[in-house]
């Protein structure tokens, strides 16, 4: 790429929570493979993000290439009302068997956000459909679930500046995050803010809406199994519907197929997204009960209301075939705990650190949580220099890699977070 593209980019094209006026600088990728990054003049990047969430399998993988290049010349879309085909019964199948079971009806859409959105639209109906006005979502502090107007009236409200949209947005509850962490001994009392506004407001409520495990950007902040599996036994006590937000956290980035394992629960309804084709395609997926699919059928509307162009694309199907049929073997158990192993070992020691606030490790996803937020646009120069790629938000630099990345390519990771802390013009003060 040439300078007068960058330049182009800068002026004319928004990229994720940047000023238009004084955007943050882009990298010029042409080319991704494996766990790397290629920039157009030719450095190449060890990439500790899978782009968001996404890339479990590494970039170019041949696998995925082929099985989409086989549907390319297939189809690679076709209308889903009226129209069914192999790649999208093959992946139902495969996510019917794979989630928690008792999910068993299954809603493709094309990203994490819609996926949401559907979600709260089947609880919304599900309650119609029963002849009961609840309208409202409990959501916890911190939770983020993506950026449409949904989505977002359940994420933390001053993480995602609710303020900017009032009157726009349907107002939620909300009750405290959750306190205990994963890996600590529990502590009788972290439900209580649960426990109480669930005690007083569960005849409004359509469904509690989380995060199941770990709250991804709204903190990165990975919290104890059992307050899960309270809130599981709640929901059952009141009937209010459990939302599990699995969108960042599903097939095994925390060590398990899907986080609601570790509280061994099943959600009423699950989102999908992100790791769902590795990265290849947006592709996304809301999971539900027969028995809130057929509640919501026996309502007035004789059926969900929703239905996207691209819902099921074949493309998309396939490629997340393929990158489930790469994780059937389940050897990513043993990769993902060698990276927490790798992770804890070089990241751990940072706890003591004087710019260094806190450190957790849970599966492939190890987070420095620093005291002073980062100065990003010296700091990602800075480690774009250093050949790794590792983008941070806040005051937290953390590393989620492809499952494919080898030690050393991970040693090089970590070595730059461990490097970048000695450097102050990287901190804001
Ligand atoms: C990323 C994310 C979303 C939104 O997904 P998009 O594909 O960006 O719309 C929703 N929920 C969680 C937990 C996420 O991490």
């Amino acid at each position: 790429m040439q300078a007068d593209d960058l330049a182009f980019d800068s002026r004319h094209i928004w990229h994720p929570y940047t000023s238009m006026r004084h955007p943050l600088p882009t990298y010029p990728v042409v080319s991704a493979s494996g766990c790397e990054l290629t920039l157009s003049d030719g450095r190449r990047l060890v990439d500790g993000m899978s782009s968001w969430w996404a890339a479990i399998h590494g970039y170019n993988h041949p696998v995925i290439n082929q099985a989409m290049n086989d549907q390319i010349s297939r189809m690679s879309h076709v209308m889903f009302g009226g129209i069914t085909h192999p790649p999208a019964v093959e992946l139902c199948r495969r996510l019917v068997a794979l989630t928690p079971e008792g999910l068993e009806c299954v809603f493709l859409a094309d990203s994490g956000s819609v996926a949401v959105e559907v979600a709260i639209k089947m609880a919304l109906q599900y309650w119609q459909a029963r002849g009961e006005k609840r309208r409202e979502l409990l959501a916890l502090r911190r939770g983020y679930h993506g950026d449409t107007f949904g989505a977002m009236s359940a994420c933390d409200p001053d993480n995602s500046m609710h303020s900017l949209y009032q009157g726009y947005l349907p107002p939620h509850r909300f009750v405290d995050a959750p306190q205990r962490r994963f890996g600590e001994i529990w502590n009788e009392g972290d439900d209580r803010s649960l426990t109480t506004l669930l005690a007083a407001h569960n005849s409004t409520l359509a469904a509690i809406i989380l995060e199941p495990i770990v709250q991804g950007a709204g903190g990165m902040r990975f919290y104890h199994p059992e307050y899960l599996r309270r809130t599981r036994a709640l929901c059952d006590y009141y009937g209010v519907l459990l939302i599990a937000d699995e969108i960042a956290t599903g097939f095994g980035r925390t060590g398990e197929w899907f986080a609601c394992n570790h509280a061994g629960i099943t959600p009423d309804i699950l989102c999908l997204g992100k790791a769902l084709t590795s990265g290849a395609l947006s592709l996304s997926a809301t999971l539900t009960r027969r028995h809130v699919a057929e509640t919501i059928s026996d309502g007035d509307a004789g059926c969900f209301m929703h239905g996207p162009t691209f819902m099921g694309n074949p493309l998309a199907c396939a490629a997340a075939n393929a990158s489930l049929s790469l994780l059937q073997d389940e050897s990513w158990r043993q990769r993902v705990a060698a990276i927490a192993a790798q992770l804890s070992a070089g990241l751990m020691p940072l706890a003591d650190h004087p710019r260094v606030y806190d450190v957790r490790v849970l599966g492939a996803i190890g987070v420095v949580e620093t005291k002073q937020p980062v100065n990003l646009a010296p700091l990602q120069r800075w480690f774009v220099e250093r050949g790794v790629w590792i983008r941070p938000f806040g005051k937290l630099i953390y590393l989620m890699p492809p499952y494919i990345i080898s030690p050393p390519a991970l040693a090089q990771l970590i070595d730059a977070i461990v490097d970048a802390l000695t450097q102050p013009a990287h901190f804001l003060s």
